[in-house]
């Protein structure tokens, strides 16, 4: 078995080969047990628990950290992890992503050792699971300076006040990382908030038409307590929720090569069953076209992701590299799963034939950790050396 046949340029190759058969193994869990139920979980916008084990299993959820991880593993194989996820359910890769990118890393960034110790071992396990809660309801793009959400020191404990929105996992985790505004110094500040905390309340936003088995929430804080010891001890500002999200962001950008990927490879199906004019559709130039453009996406994505990694694991990322990957490859994945679209015609809208999942989860996915006008601002000012947010 290949791994991906839209690797036409074998960067594959670059996986060693314990993390080519975890890749495998992870390969062929979410083709046996998640391909099978995904569009029916999606339509009913339910979240398929019963996954759960079969994906800690894999040893995917938290490679990243050495309390959680099961074997050496690059930043490539975690990327490359995450194409396999899109590659067949958006929603469960953006699920994974939340809890073993977004929690985990918050908790492997800014925690002490005794909350990395306590924390990321039972999410590498999945025995808990891990929400994040940055977005509010009035602050999205501008998070950075906008937040809202309120914490005030009360001797040992904190005072949480305020709203999240959208906020992957929160209906059902353990932990969901609050960022809030320390009320003395107006600094952001990062909390572990258990689910049963009185005055936190999540609650599932309904009618979504893309990712729809994510169960997103708008959360609300009420006088929720926190005591000190669950604040995140190494985090002093915003600037560190910059450096989490620029850890993360790069995954995003390698999700959104695997939704292109399972799109592709849709359509190539396709065109060789579907006959119109006597002839498979797949041997008419203008199918051929599209088909040569979105393996050609596929491959400019897959470059600059690899290489993206690299640079992570060799200490030289800056917030430019990943904000450009994520810009440039979720724009290059809408465009190829719209061509795929097309060449499915009328079929392409129905759940059936493999496409218009990938096809509607691209939009959230072009949009989620920082629209592409955001992460192109955050690459404008690296060029320019002027920020022009305002
Ligand atoms: P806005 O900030 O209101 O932007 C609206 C439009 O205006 C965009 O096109 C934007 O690019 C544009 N715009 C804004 N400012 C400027 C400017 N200065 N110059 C040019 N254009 C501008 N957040 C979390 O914290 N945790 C999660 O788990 C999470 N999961 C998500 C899952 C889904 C399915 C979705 C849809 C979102 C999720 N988010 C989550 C929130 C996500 O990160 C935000 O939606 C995103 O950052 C954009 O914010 P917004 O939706 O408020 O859009």
């Amino acid at each position: 078995m290949t791994l991906l046949d839209a690797d036409c340029y074998a960067f594959q190759d670059l996986l060693t080969p314990v993390e080519r058969e975890a890749a495998l193994a992870l390969r062929e869990f979410m083709e046996r047990e998640v391909r099978p139920v995904a569009d029916e979980y999606w339509d009913r916008a339910e979240f398929p628990h019963h996954l759960i084990p079969g994906i800690a299993a894999t040893g995917v959820v938290g490679a990243a950290w050495p309390e959680s991880a099961r074997f050496e593993n690059s930043a490539v194989f975690r990327g490359w992890a995450g194409l396999e996820l899109a590659r067949v359910d958006a929603s469960f890769a953006t699920f994974v992503g939340v809890t073993s990118g977004l929690a985990m890393t918050s908790i492997g960034v800014g925690g002490s050792e005794e909350q990395r110790a306590e924390w990321l071992p039972r999410l590498g396990r999945c025995e808990a699971i891990g929400a994040f809660g940055l977005t509010e309801p009035l602050s999205g793009s501008d998070v950075a300076r906008g937040l809202r959400t309120t914490a005030t020191r009360e001797g040992d404990t904190w005072i949480l006040n305020g709203a999240k929105r959208w906020i992957g996992n929160a209906t059902f985790a353990d932990v969901t990382v609050i960022w809030a505004k320390d009320t003395a110094d107006d600094r952001v500040k990062g909390f572990l908030v258990r689910k049963d905390t009185p005055g936190f309340e999540a609650v599932k936003i309904e009618r979504k038409q893309s990712l729809r088995s994510v169960q997103n929430a708008d959360i609300t804080l009420t006088d929720a307590a926190v005591p000190e010891s669950d604040r995140l001890q190494r985090v002093e500002s915003f600037r560190d929720v910059a450096q989490i999200l620029r850890l993360t962001r790069t995954g995003v950008a390698w999700e959104a090569v695997g939704i292109a990927v399972g799109a592709y490879e849709a359509a190539v199906r396709y065109a060789a069953e579907r006959e119109q004019f006597g002839k498979p559709i797949g041997s008419f130039q203008l199918v051929q076209d599209k088909l040569a453009n979105s393996l050609a996406d596929i491959t400019a994505s897959l470059g600059m992701c690899v290489r993206a990694s690299q640079m992570q694991d060799e200490g030289r990322q800056n917030d430019e590299h990943s904000a450009l990957a994520k810009a440039f490859v979720t724009a290059r994945m809408r465009e190829t799963v719209g061509r795929c679209r097309e060449i499915l015609g009328g079929n392409g809208i129905q759940l059936d034939h493999g496409v218009a999942r990938h096809f509607a989860d691209a939009e959230a996915v072009y949009s989620y950790e920082g629209t592409r006008d955001m992460n192109n601002l955050i690459v404008g000012r690296a060029i320019t050396g002027r920020q022009a947010f305002v």
